[in-house]
């Protein structure tokens, strides 16, 4: 499809969006990730700890969509950490979701505290090697984390999927990325729907004619990053999707970065957190 894609480090590519299925109930994720493929979508982004990755594999299948066609990525959790928890983790999201590969493997947070992140780094570098991931990558590692693991390994993540959205703009995180040849992937892209009642945000989107879901899901795209909007909605999963018409003006661009904030944070910082 003509959708925009983005190339990783190891020269496979992305999807440019994807549909997020955190807080997805098993049984309505079917559904949404159904919805999402029949829409146009070809990227879903689950995770082991959201108990929802045998709805999403029900869904891949529901939809008829080949899964060749699908980027698929789920997340290692922070108790299954260490290097043979992780190979065993990832046997039982291929089992759930029922399917022999991801497209992308994440290490879901640093949980640094832990101490085995570097260990659990070199378990999908292997899983990379056996296929089951075809790349692999990191999420929350902000500070230093992303050094450690290059450092130990030798391996750079193709991507790290960070909290990122206009009150939180992530501009030391996306510089570093950059350093590094890593892609950038927002999660909570539209800081869990609080953004969409935003005045200047909607102001933007009377004047392109589109839904303030539209004007921060195509800021997210016209800055380089992945996103992975989350809705179980049909009309908004549609809504969510519909946004190749039209680009933001240097004007509207300007007007967002102004909305980035230094409590723009939601929930828990990664380098303290679990
Ligand atoms: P989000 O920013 O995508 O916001 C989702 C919420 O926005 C919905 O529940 C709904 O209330 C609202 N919404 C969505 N589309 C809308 C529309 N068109 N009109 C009006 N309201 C709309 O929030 P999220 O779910 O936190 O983040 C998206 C995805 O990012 C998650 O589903 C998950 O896949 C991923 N994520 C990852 C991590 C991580 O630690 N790696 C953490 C949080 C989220």
């Amino acid at each position: 499809s003509n959708q925009p894609h983005l190339t990783f480090n190891d020269g496979l590519s992305i999807p440019q969006i994807g549909l997020g299925v955190w807080q997805t109930p098993n049984d309505v994720a079917v559904q949404a990730v159904e919805t999402a493929l029949k829409t146009g979508y070809r990227h879903v982004d689950t995770a082991a700890v959201y108990q929802n990755e045998a709805g999403v594999g029900e869904g891949l299948r529901a939809s008829g969509v080949a899964r060749g066609e699908i980027f698929l990525t789920t997340k290692v959790w922070n108790d299954d950490q260490g290097y043979d928890q992780t190979l065993r983790a990832m046997d039982a999201s291929l089992d759930r979701l029922g399917t022999d590969y991801v497209d992308l493997y994440l290490i879901h947070w640093p949980s640094a505290y832990r101490g085995k992140f570097v260990d659990t780094w070199k378990a999908l570098i292997r899983l990379r090697e056996e296929g089951k991931a075809k790349s692999i990558g990191v999420s929350n590692f902000e500070g230093d984390y992303l050094e450690e693991i290059i450092a130990a390994t030798g391996v750079t993540p193709a991507l790290n999927q960070i909290q990122l959205h206009p009150r939180f703009q992530q501009r030391a995180m996306r510089a570093k990325h950059e350093k590094l040849g890593i892609l950038t992937e927002s999660w909570s892209p539209l800081g869990q729907g609080k953004l969409l009642d935003n005045a200047l945000v909607a102001d933007i989107a009377a004047r392109h004619g589109k839904s303030p879901a539209q004007v921060i899901i195509r800021w997210h795209l016209d800055m380089g990053f992945i996103v992975i909007p989350k809705s179980v909605t049909p009309s908004r999963i549609v809504e969510n999707f519909d946004v190749f018409d039209f680009t933001l003006s240097e004007e509207d661009k300007a007007a967002i970065a102004g909305l980035d904030a230094a409590d723009g944070r939601i929930g828990s910082d990664p380098l303290t957190a679990q």
